[in-house]
């Protein structure tokens, strides 16, 4: 069915296509620029010139690997809640708050109503799409994760600020596709915080986002407690689940033999958060165990996260052979045709 709707939007992709999560390690020069422009000492224009040039940079190495469906690495971006709650109408941003040991960060604060202001994401996806023949994907951080990860002072309860986001991004969502996005994915890292609001409200909230948009759409999903969502969160309007299994407690494929699964699956083959690079013979056997599962057409591959706190180093070797492995797997189902 999912393959259907990639064929009917145009997407020809091979067998196991190939993706990243979203974000890509900032190089020194940007992080420092990003720090004068936060202290004014340089201008928009400068920093978004070097933002633009990183960009083409990554694109180029997501090329260069041959990654089938491409991302932008989120050069723009400092933390994923606060880029989109800077840019919605509704939100003030509190000081420094302690997250888990000595890491601080500013928390988004819902203080009024949330209203799409203006597109939030069209320009980094239309500049990023203008480099590469390949498709990108549009790029959401989802309403339950923002909501999740804000101070709500407005809303009288979880599920009303949660829906009211879902409205304000539905439109970044309208905007995406009609610039021509025909991958959009929700990030929702944190649907899994309280799993008895699944049903209450995050599949709602997914609806709303999701209602009348002509593109295929990925949720990802990471620091899962997938046992307890599972297999409710089939019930969210998306076509493809991209989630963390490589550094996961859980077996998940023990948990989808129990449970068909009904959706594509983006499968994280190799863990983001080890500097270590797996070799190509496990990788190769993560991919062979999700299709013990999954059927080739379900399965997409890709690393279990954002790699942002990898090196740039650390970042190609870890696509190279993941990308390696889902050839040598695609040529031992189909022989040597594509
Ligand atoms: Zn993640």
């Amino acid at each position: 069915m999912m393959q259907e709707k990639l064929k009917r939007l145009g997407l020809k992709l091979p067998i196991l296509p190939t993706t990243t999560v979203g974000s890509f390690p900032k190089p020194p020069h940007l992080i420092e620029a990003r720090r004068k422009f936060d202290a004014k000492q340089i201008r928009a224009g400068e920093l978004r010139l070097i933002e633009e040039q990183t960009t083409r940079e990554w694109v180029s190495v997501q090329e260069e690997i041959g990654l089938d469906v491409l991302v932008d690495g989120e050069m723009y971006r400092g933390d994923m809640a606060t880029h989109f709650a800077n840019n919605l109408d509704g939100f003030k941003i509190s000081g420094l708050v302690r997250s888990y040991g000595n890491r601080y960060y500013r928390k988004p604060i819902i203080a009024g109503e949330v209203r799409w202001r203006g597109p939030i994401t069209v320009d980094w996806w239309r500049f990023t799409q203008g480099l590469t023949k390949k498709p990108v994907k549009g790029m959401i951080t989802g309403p339950y994760t923002m909501m999740d990860w804000s101070f709500n002072e407005h809303y009288p309860s979880r599920r009303d600020a949660c829906l009211a986001l879902a409205e304000a991004l539905h439109e970044e969502v309208k905007v995406l596709a009609k610039a021509g996005a025909k991958i959009i994915q929700v990030d929702e890292p944190a649907i899994s915080a309280r799993p008895e609001e699944l049903p209450e409200f995050a599949v709602e909230a997914m609806e709303i986002i999701t209602k009348g948009v002509d593109a295929y759409f990925i949720c990802h999903i990471c620091y899962g407690a997938f046992e307890f969502i599972y297999p409710g969160m089939l019930k969210l309007p998306i076509d493809n689940f991209d989630l963390e299994t490589s550094n996961s407690e859980l077996d998940l494929v023990e948990l989808l033999r129990r449970h068909p699964f009904t959706k594509d699956f983006s499968f994280g083959v190799v863990d983001v958060h080890s500097h270590i690079t797996e070799d190509i013979t496990t990788v190769e056997q993560r991919i062979q165990r999700a299709l013990e599962v999954l059927k080739p057409e379900q399965l997409w591959i890709d690393p279990d996260c954002g790699l942002k706190t990898r090196t740039r180093g650390e970042t190609m070797e870890k696509l190279r052979v993941m990308v390696d492995a889902a050839k040598k797997v695609r040529k031992s189902l189909f022989g040597n045709s594509p």
